[in-house]
């Protein structure tokens, strides 16, 4: 129950000030001119308020796969506030009490990587990660290894970087020029087949066009391959059988650096510590940033192997061999404060297990809903992070009407639960609905959501 301490005048006044000053993330503001902008005033466990006192089920984590652990965590907010009396801040070469201990936290959850270097949004941490490619690619490559591979349909953030390494059209226009050495590889969603082909054999054909672009690219000019383990924002892609392994021994060919951008689907989102932990891949770089701390504090981390870190102090008489980045918030403590609390939630309540479990419950839910709902052609996920593709027609697979799928999201939000769908960035795929509940979600907080959307696709499909 929201606390009620809000007054009417409050609100009003709160709204107010939001409409006139606040510039919303991803959103058109003509409607706020007559419409009111939702503004969410408190949380507890897998429940919001807004401004009205209207409870909702939050099945996306704070919108954006965020809140792993859930709302109202207090002893995240004690270890914080501890942190901040006794030291919030200080930068640069300096290192901190919980800066120490949550990368070796974090590291013992991470085997065959090393080091943890602190910034302040998954954005910046692809980018820190791109610079130490585009370094690497200097210093032992005079220059030439420089190329970074990303995939259609991942997305690696905001900034020019890596929108330039973005493989969803509709966040990039506008916004270039771009920066060179980016090179697109094609996506590995099954279900919108590339190839004549299933299963694993799918998978390896999947991997195998990386292989063609690296060698039309030619292999020393190419340093390193970006990749989601499953892709987010994209459709909630879960690659086939076969495409991991064989992307690993690509790269292990080439000598092509792997980046793994677990921003989504780290620390426990999909069942496991890291997404890549279900493939059994050995990656270079893991950069995360979403669930590390699940929103309470802002934090980011570029994770990389020794053997990179190694690169970075061979010749130490070379004024220019470290790596000459800095983050100014990177020296927050709050972050790592909030992070080491966030992860011993997950042990303590064994949250990895709760989200395979209810992960499972409701994937088999969904799939139900597949059969009673002709409009979804696809259902797919692994863990808390789970779509339902939406389709005209099942034969052709046309998508839906954006607006469609738009209603039904709204359609939820009316009923008191907050579901989400692909961003309109992919021409005609802007049409698999989103759920990432907290991992403390229960078979009751699904059957919530669940129903909400059986009632949606009803009252808009029929
Ligand atoms: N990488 C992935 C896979 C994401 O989904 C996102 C954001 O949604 C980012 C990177 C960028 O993270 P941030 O918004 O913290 O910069």
């Amino acid at each position: 129950m929201m606390d009620g301490k809000f007054l009417d005048n409050d609100i009003e006044k709160i709204v107010d000030a939001d409409r006139a000053h606040v510039w919303h993330h991803l959103t058109q503001h003509k409607p706020f001119e007559t419409g009111e902008p939702r503004i969410i005033l408190e949380g507890k466990d897998m429940r919001v308020w807004d401004q009205k006192g209207k409870e909702y089920v939050d099945a996306v984590s704070g919108g954006v796969w965020t809140v792993n652990v859930g709302y109202g965590r207090e002893r995240i907010a004690n270890a914080v506030r501890d942190q901040l009396v006794k030291l919030p801040y200080f930068a640069g070469s300096a290192g901190s009490i919980p800066g120490a201990l949550f990368s070796e936290k974090l590291i013992s959850k991470m085997p065959g990587l090393t080091r943890v270097y602190y910034t302040n949004s998954g954005s910046e941490a692809n980018e820190k990660a791109f610079k130490m490619v585009r370094q690497i690619a200097h210093k032992r490559y005079g220059g030439k290894k420089h190329k970074i591979l990303y995939r259609d349909r991942d997305y690696h953030g905001t900034t020019i970087a890596t929108l330039s390494a973005g493989g969803q059209d509709e966040r990039s226009a506008q916004y270039g020029p771009y920066v060179p050495g980016f090179v697109r590889v094609p996506h590995c969603l099954e279900y919108r087949a590339q190839w004549d082909l299933s299963g694993e054999e799918y998978g390896i054909a999947a991997a195998n066009a990386i292989e063609e672009v690296i060698l039309a690219e030619g292999p020393d000019t190419v340093g390193a391959l970006c990749l989601e383990p499953i892709t987010a924002g994209g459709g909630v892609i879960v690659p086939p059988e076969g495409y991991w392994p064989r992307v690993q021994e690509i790269c292990e060919k080439y000598d092509i650096l792997l980046h793994i951008d677990e921003v989504v689907c780290g620390v426990g989102r999909t069942g496991t510590w890291f997404g890549y932990q279900h493939y059994g891949v050995k990656p270079d770089f893991v950069t995360m940033a979403k669930g590390v701390a699940s929103g309470y504090a802002a934090i980011a981390c570029c994770v990389t192997s020794e053997r990179v870190f190694e690169l970075f102090k061979d010749d130490a008489s070379d004024p220019l061999n470290y790596f000459r980045d800095i983050s100014t918030f990177g020296g927050c403590t709050a972050g790592p404060a909030a992070a080491l609390e966030n992860m011993a939630i997950i042990e303590e309540e064994n949250l990895l297990d709760n989200c395979n479990a209810m992960g499972a419950y409701m994937l088999d839910q969904l799939h139900a809903l597949k059969d009673k709902h002709a409009v979804i052609g696809d259902v797919r996920g692994k863990g808390l992070f789970l779509g339902a593709e939406l389709v005209a027609d099942r034969s052709s697979k046309e998508p839906v009407d954006e607006k469609q799928a738009q209603a039904v999201v709204g359609d939820c939000g009316a009923q008191g639960v907050i579901i989400g769908v692909t961003n309109r960035s992919i021409p005609g795929f802007n049409n698999t609905l989103c759920y990432s509940p907290a991992l403390i979600a229960t078979k009751d907080d699904i059957d919530q959501i669940i129903e909400a959307t059986d009632k949606a696709l009803t009252k808009v499909f029929g």
